[in-house]
Protein backbone atom coordinates (compact mmCIF):
# COMPACT_ATOMS: atom_id res chain seq x y z
CA UNK A 1 0.00 0.00 0.00
CA UNK A 2 0.59 3.65 -0.33
CA UNK A 3 -0.34 6.13 1.77
CA UNK A 4 -1.13 9.05 -1.31
CA UNK A 5 -2.37 6.31 -3.63
CA UNK A 6 -4.40 4.11 -1.50
CA UNK A 7 -8.57 4.70 -1.61
CA UNK A 8 -7.88 7.37 -5.19
CA UNK A 9 -10.15 6.53 -7.58
CA UNK A 10 -8.34 5.99 -10.83
CA UNK A 11 -9.76 5.56 -14.22
CA UNK A 12 -7.71 4.33 -16.98
CA UNK A 13 -8.43 4.07 -20.80
CA UNK A 14 -6.83 1.13 -22.76
CA UNK A 15 -6.58 -1.16 -19.30
CA UNK A 16 -6.61 -4.41 -21.39
CA UNK A 17 -2.83 -4.78 -22.42
CA UNK A 18 0.12 -3.39 -22.36
CA UNK A 19 1.14 -0.62 -20.41
CA UNK A 20 -2.53 0.49 -19.19
CA UNK A 21 -3.16 -3.22 -18.09
CA UNK A 22 0.34 -3.06 -15.73
CA UNK A 23 -0.90 0.22 -14.52
CA UNK A 24 -4.03 -0.94 -13.74
CA UNK A 25 -2.50 -3.85 -11.59
CA UNK A 26 0.29 -2.00 -9.97
CA UNK A 27 -1.77 0.86 -8.76
CA UNK A 28 -3.90 -1.65 -7.59
CA UNK A 29 -1.61 -3.71 -5.52
CA UNK A 30 -0.53 0.13 -3.71
CA UNK A 31 -4.38 0.43 -2.90
CA UNK A 32 -6.44 2.36 -5.46
CA UNK A 33 -10.06 1.36 -6.70
CA UNK A 34 -9.24 1.05 -10.67
CA UNK A 35 -11.99 1.35 -13.13
CA UNK A 36 -11.03 -0.69 -16.64
CA UNK A 37 -11.99 0.83 -19.88
CA UNK A 38 -11.23 -0.49 -23.23
CA UNK A 39 -12.74 -2.32 -26.05
CA UNK A 40 -12.37 -6.15 -25.50
CA UNK A 41 -14.78 -6.58 -22.22
CA UNK A 42 -13.41 -10.30 -21.50
CA UNK A 43 -9.78 -8.96 -21.05
CA UNK A 44 -10.98 -6.41 -18.76
CA UNK A 45 -13.56 -8.62 -16.69
CA UNK A 46 -10.58 -10.78 -16.31
CA UNK A 47 -8.40 -8.57 -15.13
CA UNK A 48 -10.65 -6.83 -12.52
CA UNK A 49 -11.84 -10.37 -11.39
CA UNK A 50 -8.02 -10.85 -10.78
CA UNK A 51 -7.67 -7.62 -8.53
CA UNK A 52 -10.28 -8.15 -6.67
CA UNK A 53 -9.67 -11.83 -6.04
CA UNK A 54 -6.77 -10.70 -4.83
CA UNK A 55 -8.27 -7.84 -2.15
CA UNK A 56 -8.45 -4.73 -4.41
CA UNK A 57 -10.95 -2.78 -5.48
CA UNK A 58 -11.82 -2.71 -9.78
CA UNK A 59 -14.85 -2.35 -12.13
CA UNK A 60 -14.73 -3.13 -16.07
CA UNK A 61 -16.61 -1.05 -18.55
CA UNK A 62 -16.20 -2.11 -21.99
CA UNK A 63 -15.42 1.45 -23.74
CA UNK A 64 -14.40 2.25 -26.99
CA UNK A 65 -12.56 5.70 -26.56
CA UNK A 66 -13.77 7.13 -29.75
CA UNK A 67 -16.97 7.12 -28.42
CA UNK A 68 -17.96 10.49 -26.31
CA UNK A 69 -20.87 8.88 -24.85
CA UNK A 70 -19.20 5.37 -23.91
CA UNK A 71 -16.44 7.39 -22.33
CA UNK A 72 -18.71 9.59 -20.37
CA UNK A 73 -20.38 6.38 -18.90
CA UNK A 74 -16.68 5.14 -18.13
CA UNK A 75 -15.95 7.87 -15.53
CA UNK A 76 -19.86 8.49 -14.52
CA UNK A 77 -19.78 4.37 -13.69
CA UNK A 78 -16.34 4.93 -11.57
CA UNK A 79 -18.24 7.98 -9.80
CA UNK A 80 -21.52 6.14 -9.02
CA UNK A 81 -19.73 2.78 -8.08
CA UNK A 82 -16.78 4.53 -5.75
CA UNK A 83 -18.05 8.19 -5.06
CA UNK A 84 -15.41 10.22 -7.07
CA UNK A 85 -12.79 10.20 -9.75
CA UNK A 86 -9.22 11.02 -8.27
CA UNK A 87 -7.51 10.70 -11.40
CA UNK A 88 -7.88 9.73 -15.14
CA UNK A 89 -5.27 8.29 -17.17
CA UNK A 90 -5.94 8.48 -20.78
CA UNK A 91 -4.06 5.63 -22.51
CA UNK A 92 -5.66 4.10 -25.20
CA UNK A 93 -3.58 4.83 -28.51
CA UNK A 94 -2.97 3.01 -31.51
CA UNK A 95 0.03 2.68 -33.71
CA UNK A 96 -0.05 2.01 -37.30
CA UNK A 97 3.15 3.65 -38.24
CA UNK A 98 3.75 3.78 -42.33
CA UNK A 99 5.04 5.94 -44.86
CA UNK A 100 2.73 8.79 -45.81
CA UNK A 101 3.04 7.88 -49.27
CA UNK A 102 1.62 4.88 -48.75
CA UNK A 103 -1.63 6.52 -48.17
CA UNK A 104 -3.05 4.42 -45.57
CA UNK A 105 -5.66 7.43 -45.09
CA UNK A 106 -7.58 5.13 -42.92
CA UNK A 107 -5.32 4.00 -40.59
CA UNK A 108 -4.29 8.21 -40.31
CA UNK A 109 -8.32 8.62 -39.23
CA UNK A 110 -8.50 5.55 -37.03
CA UNK A 111 -5.43 7.25 -35.05
CA UNK A 112 -6.84 10.83 -34.70
CA UNK A 113 -9.68 9.15 -34.12
CA UNK A 114 -8.47 7.39 -30.80
CA UNK A 115 -5.11 9.23 -29.85
CA UNK A 116 -6.15 12.87 -30.12
CA UNK A 117 -10.35 12.34 -30.19
CA UNK A 118 -10.26 9.68 -27.55
CA UNK A 119 -8.27 11.82 -24.76
CA UNK A 120 -10.75 14.70 -25.74
CA UNK A 121 -13.78 12.27 -24.42
CA UNK A 122 -11.39 11.52 -21.62
CA UNK A 123 -10.87 15.49 -20.83
CA UNK A 124 -15.16 16.08 -21.86
CA UNK A 125 -16.54 13.19 -19.10
CA UNK A 126 -13.73 13.80 -16.36
CA UNK A 127 -13.54 17.60 -15.77
CA UNK A 128 -17.13 18.18 -14.50
CA UNK A 129 -16.06 15.89 -11.99
CA UNK A 130 -13.31 17.19 -11.04
CA UNK A 131 -14.64 20.70 -10.91
CA UNK A 132 -17.26 20.09 -8.49
CA UNK A 133 -14.69 18.14 -6.49
CA UNK A 134 -11.88 20.72 -6.63
CA UNK A 135 -8.97 18.25 -7.20
CA UNK A 136 -8.31 15.52 -10.13
CA UNK A 137 -5.85 14.95 -12.31
CA UNK A 138 -5.78 13.81 -15.71
CA UNK A 139 -2.50 12.20 -16.73
CA UNK A 140 -2.34 11.64 -21.04
CA UNK A 141 -0.35 9.22 -22.62
CA UNK A 142 1.87 10.75 -25.24
CA UNK A 143 5.46 9.46 -26.97
CA UNK A 144 8.71 10.07 -27.21
CA UNK A 145 7.22 10.28 -30.81
CA UNK A 146 5.41 13.19 -29.66
CA UNK A 147 8.77 14.63 -29.12
CA UNK A 148 10.83 13.39 -32.22
CA UNK A 149 9.35 12.61 -36.14
CA UNK A 150 11.21 9.14 -37.57
CA UNK A 151 10.14 7.85 -41.04
CA UNK A 152 6.96 6.35 -40.96
CA UNK A 153 5.99 8.22 -37.76
CA UNK A 154 4.69 11.40 -39.12
CA UNK A 155 0.62 10.72 -38.49
CA UNK A 156 1.31 8.80 -35.55
CA UNK A 157 3.63 11.89 -34.00
CA UNK A 158 1.61 14.70 -34.85
CA UNK A 159 -1.36 12.76 -32.93
CA UNK A 160 1.49 12.62 -29.46
CA UNK A 161 2.48 16.06 -30.57
CA UNK A 162 -1.54 17.04 -30.23
CA UNK A 163 -1.72 14.92 -26.98
CA UNK A 164 1.22 17.33 -25.92
CA UNK A 165 -0.56 20.90 -26.93
CA UNK A 166 -3.86 19.96 -25.12
CA UNK A 167 -2.52 18.92 -22.07
CA UNK A 168 -0.34 21.92 -21.66
CA UNK A 169 -3.51 23.72 -22.72
CA UNK A 170 -5.11 22.13 -19.81
CA UNK A 171 -2.86 22.33 -17.06
CA UNK A 172 -2.90 26.09 -17.84
CA UNK A 173 -6.23 25.97 -17.57
CA UNK A 174 -8.02 24.17 -14.62
CA UNK A 175 -5.85 26.13 -12.07
CA UNK A 176 -8.94 27.20 -10.69
CA UNK A 177 -10.21 23.73 -9.94
CA UNK A 178 -7.23 22.53 -8.51
CA UNK A 179 -6.51 19.76 -11.06
CA UNK A 180 -3.20 18.44 -12.07
CA UNK A 181 -2.20 17.26 -15.60
CA UNK A 182 0.86 15.05 -16.57
CA UNK A 183 2.10 14.02 -19.88
CA UNK A 184 3.86 10.80 -19.88
CA UNK A 185 5.59 10.64 -22.70
CA UNK A 186 7.49 6.96 -23.13
CA UNK A 187 9.97 5.72 -25.61
CA UNK A 188 9.93 1.45 -26.32
CA UNK A 189 8.31 -0.33 -24.02
CA UNK A 190 7.57 -3.92 -25.04
CA UNK A 191 3.57 -4.53 -26.05
CA UNK A 192 0.79 -5.58 -28.46
CA UNK A 193 0.94 -1.54 -30.03
CA UNK A 194 3.27 -3.10 -32.73
CA UNK A 195 1.12 -6.07 -33.89
CA UNK A 196 -1.67 -3.93 -35.62
CA UNK A 197 1.37 -2.27 -38.11
CA UNK A 198 -0.20 -3.15 -41.27
CA UNK A 199 2.80 -2.67 -43.30
CA UNK A 200 4.99 -5.85 -42.70
CA UNK A 201 8.38 -4.37 -43.67
CA UNK A 202 7.00 -1.33 -41.01
CA UNK A 203 6.18 -3.71 -38.31
CA UNK A 204 9.05 -6.31 -38.65
CA UNK A 205 11.67 -3.13 -38.43
CA UNK A 206 10.24 -1.88 -35.43
CA UNK A 207 9.67 -5.39 -33.83
CA UNK A 208 13.24 -5.66 -34.56
CA UNK A 209 14.37 -2.78 -32.53
CA UNK A 210 11.56 -2.78 -29.85
CA UNK A 211 12.92 -6.49 -28.95
CA UNK A 212 16.11 -5.52 -28.62
CA UNK A 213 16.05 -2.12 -26.47
CA UNK A 214 12.22 -1.84 -25.71
CA UNK A 215 11.52 -1.63 -21.85
CA UNK A 216 8.56 -4.04 -19.86
CA UNK A 217 5.48 -2.65 -19.10
CA UNK A 218 5.93 -2.06 -15.75
CA UNK A 219 8.56 1.39 -16.49
CA UNK A 220 5.41 2.95 -17.15
CA UNK A 221 3.29 1.47 -14.45
CA UNK A 222 6.10 2.62 -11.81
CA UNK A 223 6.14 6.22 -13.76
CA UNK A 224 2.64 6.84 -13.31
CA UNK A 225 2.21 5.65 -9.19
CA UNK A 226 5.36 8.11 -9.11
CA UNK A 227 2.90 10.61 -10.51
CA UNK A 228 0.16 10.20 -9.21
CA UNK A 229 1.70 9.81 -5.05
CA UNK A 230 3.65 13.09 -4.95
CA UNK A 231 1.51 15.56 -2.48
CA UNK A 232 -1.38 17.64 -4.11
CA UNK A 233 0.60 20.86 -3.82
CA UNK A 234 2.91 19.78 -6.38
CA UNK A 235 2.26 18.92 -10.05
CA UNK A 236 4.56 16.85 -12.45
CA UNK A 237 3.84 18.06 -15.87
CA UNK A 238 5.68 15.72 -17.92
CA UNK A 239 8.28 12.80 -17.78
CA UNK A 240 9.86 11.52 -20.40
CA UNK A 241 11.22 8.09 -20.29
CA UNK A 242 13.42 5.82 -22.09
CA UNK A 243 14.96 2.65 -22.08
CA UNK A 244 19.14 3.40 -21.49
CA UNK A 245 20.15 1.96 -24.96
CA UNK A 246 17.46 3.79 -27.08
CA UNK A 247 19.34 6.56 -28.85
CA UNK A 248 15.91 8.48 -30.68
P1 LIG B 1 -1.21 -1.90 -26.44
O1 LIG B 1 -1.59 -2.14 -27.86
O2 LIG B 1 -0.73 -3.05 -25.63
O3 LIG B 1 -2.41 -1.21 -25.67
C1 LIG B 1 -3.26 -0.28 -26.29
C2 LIG B 1 -4.53 -0.17 -25.48
O4 LIG B 1 -5.38 0.79 -26.10
C3 LIG B 1 -5.29 -1.49 -25.43
O5 LIG B 1 -5.75 -1.69 -24.12
C4 LIG B 1 -6.46 -1.25 -26.36
O6 LIG B 1 -7.61 -1.94 -25.88
C5 LIG B 1 -6.66 0.24 -26.21
N1 LIG B 1 -7.41 0.81 -27.33
C6 LIG B 1 -7.08 0.88 -28.63
N2 LIG B 1 -8.09 1.43 -29.34
C7 LIG B 1 -9.07 1.71 -28.45
C8 LIG B 1 -10.36 2.27 -28.54
N3 LIG B 1 -10.89 2.68 -29.72
N4 LIG B 1 -11.11 2.39 -27.42
C9 LIG B 1 -10.62 1.99 -26.23
N5 LIG B 1 -9.41 1.46 -26.07
C10 LIG B 1 -8.65 1.31 -27.17
O7 LIG B 1 -0.11 -0.75 -26.49
P2 LIG B 1 0.64 0.13 -25.37
O8 LIG B 1 0.38 -0.35 -24.03
O9 LIG B 1 2.02 0.26 -25.83
O10 LIG B 1 -0.05 1.55 -25.62
C11 LIG B 1 -0.56 2.37 -24.60
C12 LIG B 1 -0.30 3.83 -24.95
O11 LIG B 1 1.11 4.07 -24.93
C13 LIG B 1 -0.76 4.25 -26.34
O12 LIG B 1 -1.33 5.54 -26.24
C14 LIG B 1 0.55 4.31 -27.14
O13 LIG B 1 0.43 5.19 -28.22
C15 LIG B 1 1.49 4.79 -26.08
N6 LIG B 1 2.92 4.57 -26.30
C16 LIG B 1 3.44 3.31 -26.45
C17 LIG B 1 4.79 3.11 -26.61
C18 LIG B 1 5.39 1.76 -26.76
O14 LIG B 1 6.59 1.68 -27.13
N7 LIG B 1 4.67 0.67 -26.51
C19 LIG B 1 5.72 4.25 -26.61
C20 LIG B 1 5.09 5.52 -26.42
C21 LIG B 1 3.75 5.67 -26.27
P3 LIG B 1 -8.74 -2.67 -26.79
O15 LIG B 1 -8.06 -3.13 -28.04
O16 LIG B 1 -9.22 -3.78 -25.92
O17 LIG B 1 -9.77 -1.60 -27.00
Amino acid sequence: MNHTIEGKVIVITGASSGMGEAAAKHLAQLGAAIVLGARRSDKIDKLAREIQASGGKALAVATDVTKRDQVKKLVDAAVEKFGRVDVLLNNAGIMPLSPMDRLKVDEWDKMIDVNIKGVLNGIAAALPHMKEQKSGHIINTASVAGHKIFGGSVVYSATKFAVRALSEGLRMEVKPYNIRTTIVSPGAVKTELLEHISEADVQQANQDYVGAVGLSADSFARVVAFVISQPEDMDINEIIFRPTSQEL
